[in-house]
């Protein structure tokens, strides 16, 4: 016995306990199936029972006597549709003769008896047509059709051949039942598989959408296909960017054959089914879809001859219910990956606008880009034209930071000459970029952008990773993005820096202006022990305006200054104090050192002026141990000093009378 035969019986005596718990009859279960009849609209589809029948019956045991009889099996119609010879074998020769005797018996509901008139010699030969009756309703709906010796005819063969015809409506009504019963358990079956489809399906449904996480949702429905076929070999091939650590998950191929059923299935959008070569396989590629597109496709190989249509409306449900939990947890996953961002702009933002230096505006953005995007190594190019290259200003690959790298050449050097952004997921495998940075810190992923300020590129941006291809596409794009905040605080630092400059600048002479070497001292005073202000006035300066005109006095303030800013150390400070008075201040010198500056800036003007002028020097210094420490004291002394310089001739260098009562004089 099949395995589905044993079903069906298991569930055709499940369905009679049933029918008799329900009827309430306890003494026949099988009443019901007796009662149940072919009427005449079955009679057209009856003809393949009714040969079927005609075979079990002639197979069954008859009367010794009956054995040579011929019989044949006609339709409600009186239509052949079979025969089976007895020992005679003769049956075929009567198939006109009978079906003629079964219109008459159809007509009159009676048995109709013939003689045979063939062959020639048939004289011995008695025919018959047997109508068979439903058992319900007595509508013919077969006739049995008999040929039998006309003497057994004589001796009562219509009597047996009568009982044998009542015994095939016997056989047929068995068979009958047990194809009923057949049907009735199979749709039964048929339905309880459907219901425990749906609450699979339900069950699917309920736990994708419970997941709100990507990976969770395509977890879920590779297990679940896995579970309702064991031994299918299934993937998932996802397209997009998506990455997942399920080993049943992997990229969209690039190049399918063209029959392949998943490049079908996913170009199609519909469920696609193949049968293997030798015919013992099916493969299947099963879209993964939801309104906004097709995200990948599910490839499955089971070892089976064929697979039910119902099981693939079955699975292109649990496709389109994934396809659609998929969309959701991807656009959540969006949703959140966008809150984000913009939490990781703002804190950028915030901390960038901390400070309007460059330096630490560098220093920031790098500290948060190389948090943000979980990079290895972050390396902030940045022009510096005095150099003439892309200084890293800010990196954590020691050996690189400070270096200055030609414009075009390497990673960086490119972006910034292009003015493109760059995404390489293998670097060892990039023909045609070679990078210091990326070589040596033995990084594959790498995203950079150009940083635009002011509408002008002025550096760029790169972040690695050893790992490859550890930087998405949204990682990519944001990091665009904070290049232009960085740009605009860049841009910001570099105009506060010109303002600044511009305010504490003398615009004739570039020194710097008498408030920021008032604001200056003042700062120093409170932090070092000691400076030395040296005052420098131009001698007859009046005279010399008078004399060649203002313009030219102009160029000789110029000059005068150029010589003063050329005579210092860096870190000293030269300053327009006011008119053609100009200021130096010294830190950390003492007032005999400070005179040797003085001397030779009064030198130098005497020498390389052109018309030739002299200057007269006021000096005094300020020590920690000095009663009271101020900016207004000093200049008072060395204006005082000044003074007595003009006072004693012009052109030479007087010390404050607290420090010194030396006074160089014009040698
Ligand atoms: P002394 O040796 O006593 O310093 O004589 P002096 O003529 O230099 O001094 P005084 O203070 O009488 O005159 C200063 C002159 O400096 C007056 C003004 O014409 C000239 N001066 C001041 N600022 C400028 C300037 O920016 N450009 C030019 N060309 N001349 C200036
Ligand atoms: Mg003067
Ligand atoms: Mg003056």
């Amino acid at each position: 016995m099949s395995e589905q035969e044993a079903c069906v019986q298991k569930d055709t005596r499940m369905l009679l306990q049933d029918t008799m718990q329900s009827s309430g009859d306890s003494g026949d279960p099988a009443a019901w199936l007796r009662e149940t009849d072919i009427v005449s609209y079955d009679f057209p589809y009856a003809g393949q029972l009714l040969a079927e029948s005609f075979r079990e019956w002639r197979g069954l045991k008859v009367p010794p006597f009956a054995k040579l009889w011929d019989w044949c099996v006609l339709n409600y119609k009186g239509e052949w549709i079979e025969a089976a010879d007895g020992t005679g074998a003769q049956s075929g020769l009567w198939r006109t003769e009978w079906e003629k005797g079964a219109a008459g018996s159809l007509d009159s509901r009676e048995p109709v008896t013939f003689a045979a008139e063939v062959p020639a010699d048939s004289s011995g030969v008695q025919l018959l047509v047997l109508p068979v009756f439903t058992r319900s309703k007595g509508e013919i709906f077969a006739l049995l059709g008999c040929a039998m010796p006309a003497e057994q005819y004589q001796l009562g063969g219509r009597h047996t051949a009568e009982a044998m015809a009542m015994h095939y409506q016997t056989c047929f009504y068995r068979r009958f039942e047990h194809v009923f019963v057949s049907d009735l358990a199979g749709v039964h079956q048929h339905a309880e598989r459907e219901s425990s489809r749906r609450s699979l399906l339900f069950q699917i449904v309920q736990r994708m959408h419970d997941n709100i996480d990507v990976n969770a949702v395509l977890t879920e429905v590779i297990d679940s296909i896995s579970a309702m076929y064991p031994g299918v070999r299934l993937e998932l091939f996802m397209s997009q960017d998506h990455r997942s650590t399920h080993p049943q998950v992997k990229p969209l191929p690039l190049r399918w054959g063209k029959d392949d059923v998943c490049a079908k299935a996913f170009k199609d959008g519909r469920v696609t089914l193949h049968a293997g070569r030798d015919n013992n396989s099916v493969e299947i590629g099963l879209p993964l879809g939801g309104k906004q597109g097709i995200y990948g496709v599910f490839h499955m190989m089971l070892d089976k001859p064929s697979f039910p249509a119902v099981d693939l409306r079955f699975l292109s449900m649990i496709a389109d219910t994934a396809g659609t939990a998929f969309e959701n947890a991807k656009l959540y996953e969006r949703s959140n990956q966008l809150i984000r961002e913009l939490r990781m702009m703002s804190e950028l933002t915030q901390r960038l606008n901390q400070s309007l230096r460059l330096g630490d505006i560098f220093q920031y953005a790098f500290e948060e880009l190389l948090e943000m995007f979980g990079a290895d190594y972050c390396c902030i190019l940045h022009l510096n034209e005095e150099k003439g290259g892309l200084e890293a200003i800010a990196c954590n690959f020691p050996p690189l930071r400070g270096e200055i790298i030609e414009t075009g050449k390497g990673l960086g050097g490119q972006v910034y000459e292009l003015g493109e952004p760059l995404i390489l997921s293998e670097y060892s495998n990039t023909a045609g970029v070679s990078s210091r940075l990326m070589t040596a810190t033995e990084s594959q992923s790498v995203i950079a952008t150009p940083l635009n300020v002011g509408g002008e590129v002025r550096g760029a941006i790169m972040l690695t990773h050893r790992e490859p291809h550890y930087f998405s596409y949204d990682s990519f794009r944001l990091l665009q993005a904070m290049a232009g905040h960085i740009g605009l605080a860049v841009g910001n630092a570099r105009l506060h820096a010109e303002v600044r400059y511009l305010a504490n600048r003398d615009s004739l002479t570039g020194l710097y202006a008498r408030h920021y070497l008032d604001e200056e001292i003042k700062e120093r005073q409170t932090k070092d022990f000691c400076g030395t202000l040296v005052v420098v006035d131009i001698d007859q300066f009046k005279m010399v305006n008078d004399t060649y005109g203002h313009q030219k006095g102009d160029k000789i303030l110029k000059q005068v200054s150029e010589i003063v800013k050329s005579s210092i150390r860096q870190g000293d400070i030269a300053a327009r104090w006011g008119g053609e008075e100009l200021a130096v201040y010294l830190p950390q010198l003492g007032i005999q050192q400070a005179r040797f500056v003085a001397e030779r800036i009064r030198k130098r003007v005497m020498g390389e002026t052109e018309p030739r002028v002299t200057v007269s020097c006021g000096i005094a210094e300020w020590s920690w141990t000095d009663e009271r420490v101020s900016v207004e004291s000093l200049f008072y002394r060395a204006d005082m000093a000044l003074y007595e310089a003009k006072n004693n001739g012009r052109n030479q260098v007087v010390i404050d009378s607290k420090n010194s009562d030396v006074t160089l004089k014009n040698p």
